[in-house]
């Protein structure tokens, strides 16, 4: 059947939504600590509306950008802020890898992961110990890879770079912010983690749920 890959980020796209409504007051509150509160608000709103590109564009067919660059535009247009251009730039290099038509695989997969990853740190120049959310996607992406390469089926290797995301994210309370908004905060952040890094590695855990076994 053609256009199944649409559909199935389309699906784990509304997991995401899902799992952000849920979060979106503890990560306010977290971005409270040495931002400006609306990490939880922005991540809520920007998937919900990526969600829903993503449904419309998987059921209108074929198109010029595919569903996931669409979500892209949705989430950065309707999240807005750092985090919301940084998951439109996100989604849109990931759809641009995947597109709409094939059955997703475990090699389009890492491949996308790793082009995120780097696209996110060409897009907002940050780098591992800045405390953000590249703090968590490089080790998502490094386990990820390493993972597969050594043949771990995808539900699997996910499995492992979201456990490790996760922990990278909690490790960031350690640390001092050196961009973004909460960098004006100095030694404030120190003690909570990057809200960035936590919602990176809630989604990782979430999306868990939609690679078949
Ligand atoms: P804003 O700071 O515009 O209010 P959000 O609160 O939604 O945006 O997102 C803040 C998060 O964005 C931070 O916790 C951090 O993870 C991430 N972030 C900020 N600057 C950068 C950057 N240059 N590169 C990657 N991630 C960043
Ligand atoms: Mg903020
Ligand atoms: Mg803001």
């Amino acid at each position: 059947a053609s256009r199944r890959a649409a559909g199935a980020l389309a699906r784990a796209l509304e997991g995401i939504a899902a799992a952000l409504d849920g979060a979106a007051d503890e990560l306010g509150r977290m971005d409270r600590v040495a931002g400006d509160g609306d990490h939880g608000i922005g991540m809520q709103r920007g998937s919900r509306a990526a969600a829903d590109a993503a449904r419309t564009a998987a059921d209108a067919g074929a198109g010029a950008r595919t569903a996931l660059q669409r979500a892209g535009d949705a989430w950065a247009d309707v999240g807005g802020g750092t985090s919301g251009a940084i998951w439109g730039e996100m989604l849109a290099t990931l759809g641009a890898v995947l597109g709409d038509e094939d059955e997703v695989t475990a090699a389009g997969i890492g491949d996308g992961v790793v082009a995120m990853k780097d696209a996110v740190m060409t897009f907002g120049k940050a780098q591992p110990g800045d405390k953000t959310m590249v703090d968590a996607m490089v080790p998502f992406a490094e386990e990820l890879t390493a993972r597969l390469g050594a043949g771990d089926p995808l539900p699997v290797a996910w499995a492992r770079a979201a456990e490790a995301a996760d922990s990278a994210a909690q490790a960031t309370a350690e640390m001092t912010a050196r961009v973004g908004r909460a960098r004006a905060h100095g030694e404030k952040s120190v003690g909570t983690p990057d809200p960035g890094a936590v919602s990176f590695a809630l989604v990782a855990r979430t999306v868990r749920g939609n690679l078949k076994e």
